[in-house]
């Protein structure tokens, strides 16, 4: 069978032009494929064997877009570490266009990393290969955790220098895949400039892509605010339940579709510390993992005041309506982040003593400096003894919780019915919400060493290969469930940029 190219669908590009500027990726000089998400190929409907042929390692290398791509630059503004800036934009990616999966869902296409557009301001438009193969491993692995994510479809290097903070790196590009990239921060951008023409077209587009029950309401732009409301609450609840840390929650970095966007100076925790933070230019702690709530409610205020000038209501009316919707959003994100929980610890319920046995396991890990992940494995595991066996000895070999937690796990055993028969569908399900494998930042720090040092890239394809399944043991990988040695922890981390 002869492979094809995608088929390319345009629609944000059809919108007003005041969204976007038009810019084809600039060339790369020697592409090569670094790999090609086949899985993620096959769900969009794009043929894996075209995307990993010449035709597509030169679309992605931005050297010859196929028929039916409109390459555009997306504007958007936003607030970064709490100040507006109203110059961003895709400063080093282009939207290539838009596929429809066989289901009929719409997802863009975009390269990041593919050189300079209208929005670079002082930036080479380019992508240095570590953030890159950073932003595949650690996307990659949201996916496999079921967190709403923007995907990694591919990977090539430009075998072209970007200049670093007076390094020379190899450089990359990758393609991205998002239901789309409007942002909070593509809406700030039009309300600050009054353009409401641009801000309702831009509204709608989004309830007709991502919110389409909204345009039943009665206030469909106030439907859509409360949806997105929702769906950042339980991202975030969701964030809170595996120890990530996104590390740039400015406004351009929320997508209205509710995906995870932008692994910069994203990390997992290990130890379980409620300040942890890891972005290298956070130094007040802004986007520390006990903030991440708080800085989504920040977000969304932000985000009601853009849409303040087309809800067609009175001044005063509006800003009520908008603020009723905004102090719901505590109780949404307790909800989400207690069934979360509720799910990890196998407990049937979110009642009183539920949340006051989540919230006392938090304040012990945390004195007891316990790692994150592996604590809620091996619970997991205790609420299944028969998955643990001399011939595989599971996580119990990686981790034992110390004897302070002997009267908290009795309360645990007795709550979620460990041993119960009536409660064994629960407690099995902790084995799919409880994974073994995070990508954990001193193994990317190395598996981006051995590629940007030594040109070697096996220890990326195999972190990519057990992380795509993160909830399955698999015998001979402990190196990737195991906490960083003293010596092995990373400090910081950079931005991508
Ligand atoms: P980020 O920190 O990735 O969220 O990026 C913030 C802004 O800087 C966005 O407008 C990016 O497009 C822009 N930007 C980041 N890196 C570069 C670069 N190397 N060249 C041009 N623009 C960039
Ligand atoms: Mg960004």
């Amino acid at each position: 069978m002869e492979a094809l190219p995608p088929t390319f669908d345009n629609s944000y590009a059809r919108l007003p032009d005041h969204l976007y500027s038009r810019v084809l990726p600039s060339p790369s000089e020697q592409p090569q494929l670094i790999r090609v998400n086949r899985g993620l190929a096959a769900e969009l409907g794009i043929d894996p064997g075209w995307l990993a042929s010449e035709a597509g390692i030169q679309m992605v290398a931005g050297n010859a877009l196929p028929p039916g791509a409109d390459s555009i630059a997306m504007a958007y503004a936003g607030h970064q570490f709490g100040s507006w800036n109203p110059q961003l934009g895709d400063g080093r990616a282009v939207l290539i266009g838009e596929i429809l999966n066989p289901a009929g869902e719409r997802f863009d296409i975009q390269l990041k990393g593919s050189g300079r557009t209208p929005y670079s301001r002082n930036g080479d438009g380019r992508a240095a290969l570590g953030p890159i193969l950073r932003e595949y491993i650690v996307s990659e692995a949201m996916s496999g955790m079921n967190i709403p994510t923007t995907r990694t479809l591919m990977a090539v290097s430009t075998g072209m220098p970007v200049y670093r903070d007076g390094r020379t790196l190899p450089g990359a590009v990758l393609a991205r895949v998002a239901r789309s990239h409007i942002r909070i921060g593509t809406l700030e951008l039009f309300a600050a400039r009054r353009n409401e023409e641009a801000l309702r077209a831009l509204a709608d587009h989004v309830i007709a892509r991502h919110y389409p029950e909204a345009a039943q309401a009665e206030q469909p732009y106030l439907a859509l605010f409360e949806g997105i409301a929702r769906r950042q609450a339980s991202l975030v609840a969701k964030w809170q339940s595996i120890g990530f840390i996104h590390g740039v929650m400015n406004t351009d970095n929320m997508l209205l579709s509710g995906e995870t966007i932008d692994y910069g100076p994203c990390a997992f925790m290990d130890d379980f510390d409620p300040v942890t933070k890891y972005s290298s230019i956070d130094h007040a702690g802004r986007y520390a993992y006990r903030n991440q709530p708080a800085i989504t409610h920040w977000n969304l205020a932000c985000l009601a005041q853009a849409l303040l000038p087309i809800l067609g209501l009175e001044q005063e009316a509006a800003v009520e309506a908008l603020k009723s919707i905004l102090n719901d959003f505590a109780h949404h994100f307790e909800q989400a982040h207690q069934s979360e929980l509720n799910q990890k610890l196998g407990l049937a319920d979110s009642g009183a003593e539920s949340r006051q046995l989540g919230a006392d396991l938090f304040q012990l890990m945390a004195e007891q400096h316990c790692d994150f992940t592996l604590s809620f494995r091996r619970l997991a595991e205790l609420a299944n003894p028969e998955t643990v066996s001399e011939s595989s000895l599971g996580i119990s070999s990686l981790f034992e919780f110390p004897d302070t937690f002997t009267p908290w796990l009795e309360r645990w055993r007795s709550l979620a019915g460990v041993g119960s028969e009536a409660a064994k569908p629960r407690l099995a399900a902790m084995l799919n919400a409880n994974p073994v494998y995070i990508p954990r930042n001193h193994r990317v720090e190395a598996v981006i060493k051995s590629a940007v040092d030594q040109a070697d890239f096996g220890p990326f394809q195999q972190m990519v290969d057990v992380l795509k399944k993160p909830y399955e043991y698999q015998p001979g990988f402990d190196r990737y469930a195991t906490p960083p040695l003293p010596e092995e922890i990373v400090q910081a981390t950079f931005c991508g940029t």
